[in-house]
């Protein structure tokens, strides 16, 4: 499409998605978001219009990096593939992504998306420990294959959860302090453990991912402890989930389980892995991929592709080259402390909360049980939409303010997100 070429209206596109996509596609905000060109930390709609992007994690070097599309471009104009063949750019990458993890973490194994990651972390820990259990928070996603949107609560009434699935409630220390946390955590694990005891299921794994995201977005740390040394009693694994956390965004560690000080027995990412190419998979200690490995073979048609191993590397290069880790770092904690200023003059504003450049803003009514506001939150995501600033939400009650930028994002992008929060919520 060229510049001049005239964009199709927001009501035209709205329909053709609905007749050729059909009914299970949605969109966000009241009036749907058409963006045409994304630059950095900026989104530029079909009118134009530059809206401050504070809601994608996937473009998590900036949208369309320079870099980025230049590696994907080499690649992409010389050779693509896959790995039946040799190619070394995959074990470049691969190489480069092992020296982020601890060393305990020995191998990795490469997918396009996170819910793939997930189903085979899902088949890498049955096939371990001999079990069928999995152990997941009452408001978690995982992913869209059959295996893992059964561990997905989130999906809602809609999706049953699998036989061999229980649920635990993600450790929340807005209403309850991160000790009570910790133990609720231990102790519903504990029985849910003691639950697929007595039903005949043999537990595999406690899955959960690393900042909670779909939760509401609990960042604190000391509180998944007990919970998973509970599993690993059992004889089951811990599987990190660091498709929301991974990648820098935490700020103080590359791994969102790195701030929770344990290592996981295998780790999912994928989301920002690529800058928004399909690039994510699974990383594991040896042993827990030994006897998988032996037997059963593993072959990902696009997974770790000359290309998408091209553009991973690239990403990796950039996050370092840019000091993006320690941006976030400092950024996330700017934004924190402008946004508990704010609470102190808006007590719309029930909790602020986050690592890095990942922060929770929980929308709550004047009342004093702190009673979540769903219908505030949702005029607020709307609101700033109308005044160019692009957030989400989360939460079982949809009423936390999803805080989640490209990491490059700046003081001075945090500031203006902040004054035209402050003005939504004047108005
Ligand atoms: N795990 C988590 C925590 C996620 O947030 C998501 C995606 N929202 C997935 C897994 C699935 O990833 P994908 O959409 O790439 O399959």
């Amino acid at each position: 499409m060229t510049a001049e070429t005239a964009f199709a209206s927001t009501g035209d596109l709205l329909a053709r998605r609905r007749r050729l996509l059909g009914p299970a596609y949605r969109v966000f905000y009241d009036e749907p978001f058409h963006p045409v060109r994304g630059e950095g930390v900026w989104l530029y709609d079909a009118d134009g219009r530059a809206f401050l992007d504070v809601y994608n994690n996937v473009p998590s070097v900036g949208h369309c990096h320079p870099r980025v599309v230049a590696a994907l471009a080499e690649q992409a104009s010389r050779l693509n593939t896959h790995t039946r063949y040799l190619h070394e750019t995959v074990l470049d990458y691969a190489e480069a992504l092992l020296a982020t993890f601890p060393e305990e973490i020995g191998h990795v194994m490469l997918t396009c998306t996170g819910s793939e990651a997930n189903d085979l972390a899902v088949r890498a820990a049955r096939a371990f420990t001999g079990g069928t259990g999995f152990i997941v928070t009452d408001f978690a996603y995982h992913g869209v294959t059959v295996a893992v949107a059964e561990m997905s609560p989130s999906l809602g009434a809609g999706v049953t959860l699998g036989a061999h699935v229980r649920t635990v409630a993600a450790p929340e220390t807005f209403r309850q302090t991160p000790a009570e946390a910790a133990a609720r955590f231990e102790a519903e694990v504990r029985a849910a453990i003691a639950d697929m005891h007595r039903n005949g299921v043999k537990p595999a794994a406690l899955l959960f991912d690393t900042i909670f995201s779909s939760d509401g977005i609990l960042p604190a740390t000391g509180v998944v402890d007990g919970g998973v040394a509970a599993m690993r009693e059992a004889g089951g694994l811990y599987i990190a989930d660091e498709v929301q956390a991974g990648l820098a965004r935490t700020g103080s560690a590359m791994w969102g389980f790195q701030r929770h000080g344990i290592v996981p027995d295998i780790v999912t990412f994928g989301k920002p892995m690529g800058d928004g190419h399909p690039v994510a998979g699974m990383a594991a200690r040896p042993a827990v991929l030994k006897e998988f490995g032996e037997k059963t073979r593993y072959f990902n048609t696009f997974g770790g592709n000359p290309v998408s191993a091209a553009v991973g590397l690239a990403v990796l290069n950039v996050v370092k080259d840019e000091g993006l880790m320690a941006n976030a770092e400092r950024v996330g904690a700017h934004m924190r402390d402008g946004l508990r200023a704010l609470g102190q003059r808006h007590p719309a504003i029930g909790d602020v909360r986050g690592a890095g450049l990942y922060v929770g803003i929980e929308m709550v009514e004047d009342d004093d049980a702190r009673s979540p506001s769903p219908s505030r939150t949702t005029r607020l995501v709307n609101e700033l939409r109308q005044r160019g600033i692009l957030v989400g939400t989360s939460g079982r009650h949809a009423n936390v303010v999803k805080v989640r930028p490209p990491l490059p994002f700046s003081t001075e992008n945090a500031d203006y997100f902040l004054e035209r929060l402050e003005a939504c919520l004047s108005a």
